[in-house]
């Protein structure tokens, strides 16, 4: 039996439950100003992977106005600490407003700026990461992102899937679109053979990576992965060729 993907989508979507009052008005102004947050069944995996890791410390890459922060905030322990970052002033002055409301400022410290930059600066470790920022940069923020995670904690990466766009070949995606494309392949390909990491592609939303850090990553492997995977890519072709 074949079943549509978007028919199971609308159903899973149909099960979830909201997160609070505050989150969901958040969420609806969010998708009435073309706000790109979080998709409903993958916060749902999102924050399972909250309460299933207890964690002391979660940094978030890419905030917007707070909603998925604060939908993490509402399932992680009292004593946990969220670090979330955010480049667009005015989504940083938007998710200020937003924790305010919600007597969160004192467990979630939103940074401002590039991320490229901002993680640089980070020190400790966090027991989940949550990497929903510019997908074309993912790539860049991870040797960041692994120094910061801690040995047992996870990287959810979100929007892996680009709406189905990784799957094709370069030349079946808008030209405008190919270096995302081609970054996100690298990224993916990286999550999957880098030593020391384990990682699932789930086909949720638009396409999560869940990434376990099973012990310290040498940067030098990451490279390595990156190199074997540009090695190991076969030369697209455009059809008939
Ligand atoms: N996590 C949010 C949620 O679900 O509520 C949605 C985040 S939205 C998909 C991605 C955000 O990352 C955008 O608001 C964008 O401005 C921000 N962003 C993109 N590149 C960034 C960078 N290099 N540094 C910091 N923020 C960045």
């Amino acid at each position: 039996m074949i079943i549509d993907s978007e028919r199971i989508a609308s159903y899973i979507r149909s099960l979830e439950a909201p997160g609070s009052g505050l989150c969901e008005e958040i969420r609806r102004a969010a998708l009435a100003e073309g706000v790109p947050i979080i998709r409903p069944e993958t916060a749902s995996l999102l924050t399972f992977f909250v309460r299933l890791l207890n964690p002391r410390n979660i940094l978030e890459v890419g905030c917007a106005v707070g909603y998925s922060a604060l939908r993490m905030s509402e399932a992680m322990p009292a004593a946990c600490r969220i670090v979330t970052m955010e480049k667009d002033p005015a989504r940083v002055q938007k998710a200020r407003e937003n924790f305010r409301r919600a007597g969160e400022t004192g467990r979630i410290t939103l940074l401002e700026g590039d991320a490229a930059k901002l993680l640089e600066t980070l020190d400790g470790s966090f027991d989940l990461i949550f990497m929903d920022a510019a997908k074309g940069q993912y790539i860049r923020f991870l040797p960041e992102a692994l120094r910061l995670l801690s040995e047992g904690g996870v990287l959810f990466s979100d929007n892996v899937l680009q709406d189905g766009d990784v799957l094709e070949s370069r030349f079946a995606v808008t030209r405008r679109n190919r270096t995302i494309h081609a970054r996100m392949r690298e990224y993916l390909y990286v999550l999957k053979h880098t030593e020391g990491l384990s990682t699932s592609v789930i086909p949720i939303g638009d396409g999560a990576a869940v990434t376990l850090k099973e012990r310290t990553i040498d940067p030098d492997g990451i490279r390595t992965a990156a190199e074997q995977r540009s090695r190991e890519q076969a030369p697209e072709l455009p059809e008939g060729q």
